[in-house]
């Protein structure tokens, strides 16, 4: 039985090990604990997708937090969803930076499947201290700069790798610090999302 919960730590372990921001995550998303609660002061991030609906399928629900689960060498492992999933209403729609800065790499989702793509944006001016890493787009540029709301590439359709069941979805991971947030706090100041 030791053994058995070796095994399965072992290969929680291994997961977190492989994603490049391990340094920055904890091991339950801070939902409601901003990194240094008595400066913290969002402030408002353009909307990347709109109108922004956020994905609510059979396969996960959009929101911080949500419950997932994927097979990792045959075993189910379950996790906590890091960002948020902005539903995307037609094909190749037009991805916006939601943060003023530069548009730093691109960001792969998957190690072993590189068609899907994404980027990470360093935050400047106002947004110095934020990062931004979004899946499942195709930016048209890397290493310039950007402002808030412009147009920075095009929606893939990730719903073609794991079925139709999936909502074609923008995934977006927003760090404050290196410390992983809710995207919410940030995206939803405006008008609240459908
Ligand atoms: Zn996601």
């Amino acid at each position: 039985m030791g053994n058995y919960f070796k095994w399965i730590a072992g290969i929680i372990a291994a997961y977190f090990l492989l994603d490049d921001n391990k340094a920055a995550i904890p091991t339950k998303p801070p939902t409601s604990v901003p990194p240094t609660s008595t400066t913290f002061q969002p402030v408002y991030f353009a909307p990347p997708l709109e109108p922004m609906r956020m994905r609510n399928d059979t396969l996960g629900a959009g929101h911080f937090g949500a419950r997932r689960r994927k097979v990792v060498n045959g075993v189910e492992v379950r996790y906590e969803h890091r960002g948020l999933d902005l539903k995307s209403m037609y094909k190749y729609q037009s991805v916006k930076s939601p943060i003023t800065g530069y548009i730093k790499r691109y960001a792969h989702p998957y190690e072993s499947d590189l068609k899907w793509e994404g980027c990470l944006i360093i935050g400047e001016g106002i947004y110095t201290g934020y990062t931004v890493k979004m899946f499942y787009m195709m930016p048209n540029m890397i290493g310039v700069p950007v402002r808030a709301g412009q147009n920075i590439g095009q929606m893939q359709n990730i719903s073609e790798k794991h079925g139709r069941a999936m909502d074609n979805h923008l995934h977006i991971e927003i760090r404050k610090n290196g410390f992983l947030l809710d995207p919410a706090i940030f995206l939803l100041q405006g008008e609240p999302i459908a």
